[in-house]
């Protein structure tokens, strides 16, 4: 039987799972971070709208509220070190008739109340909210501005934590899921078993049988998690899948809205943040998001849900080019039975600290999140010495400038492989895909998350094989072994020119 000694073992690569890594690595300690995916942020991380809250919403007396301020000032200190791409766009609340001004009025005294800046609320009738944002529609009556709000790449912000935080010694297992785990009281120690998920074992080094032998664990498993904390004997939570299903438009749609545009959600469905229509950093608009029960394993778009999205939002912002949609997608949000964040050591086990029940805002709160895990460890007795080599910058691989290929000069005297373009709705060039192989992307998705190749209009139509060739090429494997997203997602069997 194969062993892996770690002071730190974290469960779940997504946003918080990585937030806490890059936070341990702070600290002189061996860190493995366990992800049944073949990639970080796969999970929920991957669908949502990547807006960094404010603050000012949520009920009074959670942590989710209590976090949320502090939570997006941290981040986007964070942002500008680990280089994530983010627009300062604030955001808007938008509300149809003069009882809901009412509501508007509460979060701005919520918001105050939390030390928020910027915020106020905006009238539809002189034309203020026209102003701002050109395609309102004359329904809304008025808006609650959030000037700290922002919007990020949520996919890239676990990307660039997963890159600084191996750069910082921090050891990730992908494609390998934990199956059971106990924690032996003669050792010490918890032993976590894992599965590989993949049957690439020399790319993602899990092999059957491994056992990781832990002195602490997190257990950051999204929608998991409480399947994760009953495996240690912690039985006080249940984890909920409340499905979220979007549409994306093409960067054609523009300026549609300059910022994320909230409709205020209906009484019944209070829970939701509400519907948005959102900029994306990437230059499209994503517009969603329904509110569903469901199970852990329903990611399926339905005609029915989009419908509604449509008819709701289309109250709200006039004009919106859904003849434009590239993509249709759904997330699963992670509802605790609180209703609130899950933070903190487990009764069963206090070397066992879940962070769990991450919903909404907990994108906003990822960093903030990891400071408490860190300070829950070292509770627990976890010895936290300073690790003096912390390197805390990471930068992103510069990009060709799609709209000016003058400017990109420089980057082809540097490297001549940014003269080949490799996606051509997205303007990818191959140094740029070799740059993400050589970061960690195993898979197509991986390439696309990475580098935008196979986002564009064509959805992958011309670069595919192109990228496959490379992954193949880089990673020393055949190209029938490539898959879209890990496990058994091979692509179809291709004959080679
Ligand atoms: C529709 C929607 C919209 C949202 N919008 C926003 C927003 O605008 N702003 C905001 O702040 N928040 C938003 N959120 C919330 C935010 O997306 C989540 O809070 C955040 O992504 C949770 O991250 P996580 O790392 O905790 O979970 P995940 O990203 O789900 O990560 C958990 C990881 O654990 C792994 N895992 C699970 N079980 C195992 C196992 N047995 N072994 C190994 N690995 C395992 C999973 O594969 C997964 O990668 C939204 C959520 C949804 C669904």
């Amino acid at each position: 039987m194969n062993t892996i000694k770690a002071d730190v073992a974290v469960i779940g690569a997504g946003i918080t799972g990585c937030a806490i890594a890059r936070q341990l690595s702070k600290y002189r300690l061996s860190t493995l971070v366990i992800e049944k995916e073949a990639d970080v942020g796969w999970g929920t991380t991957k669908v949502n709208t990547g807006l960094i809250h404010s603050g000012y919403a949520g009920e009074k007396g959670s942590l989710k509220l209590s976090l949320c301020h502090n939570g997006n000032m941290l981040f986007r200190k964070n942002a500008y070190e680990l280089d994530i791409p983010i627009k300062n766009t604030g955001s808007l609340l938008n509300v149809f008739n003069q009882s809901q001004i009412k509501i508007l009025e509460e979060n701005l005294k919520q918001g105050k109340a939390h030390g928020l800046l910027g915020l106020e609320i905006i009238s539809n009738k002189d034309g203020a909210l026209k102003k701002l944002e050109p395609n309102i529609s004359k329904n809304v009556i008025a808006g609650l501005y959030a000037g700290q709000a922002c919007i990020i790449s949520p996919y890239e912000a676990a990307i660039a934590l997963y890159e600084n935080a191996k750069k910082n010694s921090v050891r990730f297992m992908l494609a390998s899921k934990v199956t059971s785990l106990k924690y032996e009281k003669s050792q010490k120690c918890f032993f976590i078993n894992i599965q590989p998920t993949s049957s690439e074992h020399s790319i993602y080094g899990c092999e059957p049988g491994l056992v990781i032998a832990a002195d602490y664990v997190v257990n950051a498993a999204g929608i998991y998690a409480d399947e994760i904390a009953k495996m240690v004997g912690d039985l006080s939570f249940e984890i909920k899948a409340v499905k979220g299903q979007y549409y994306l438009l093409d960067s054609e749609a523009g300026e549609l809205v300059k910022r994320p545009n909230m409709r205020i959600s209906d009484p019944k469905t209070k829970k939701s943040k509400g519907m948005v229509v959102a900029p994306t950093t990437g230059n499209n608009i994503i517009i969603g998001s329904t509110y569903e029960d469901t199970d852990k394993n329903d990611f399926s778009t339905t005609k029915k849900a989009l419908d509604e999205v449509k008819v709701k939002l289309g109250q709200m912002i006039e004009n919106i080019p859904f003849n434009k949609t590239i993509t249709i997608f759904a997330g699963l949000r992670a509802i605790s039975n609180t209703g609130d964040f899950i933070i903190g050591q487990c009764q069963a086990n206090k070397k066992f600290i879940n962070a769990a029940g991450i919903q909404s805002p907990g994108l906003t709160c990822a960093f903030i999140i990891s400071e408490i895990i860190s300070d829950q460890l070292k509770e627990a007795g976890l010895k936290l010495e300073k690790n003096t080599k912390f390197i805390p910058e990471r930068k992103r691989f510069p990009k060709l400038d799609k709209v000016n290929f003058k400017n990109n000069h420089e980057l082809f005297a540097r490297n001549s492989s940014y003269g080949e373009i490799i996606c051509r709705c997205e303007k990818v060039s191959e140094a740029e895909i070799v740059n993400a192989i050589e970061n960690g992307a195993t898979t197509l998705d991986g390439v696309k998350f990475r580098t935008r190749a196979g986002m564009g209009r064509c959805q992958g139509g011309y670069c595919t094989l192109r990228v496959m060739k490379l992954l193949s090429k880089k990673l020393g494997i055949p190209i029938e072994k490539i898959t879209k997203s890990g496990g058994d997602s091979y692509q179809a069997k291709i004959e080679m020119d």
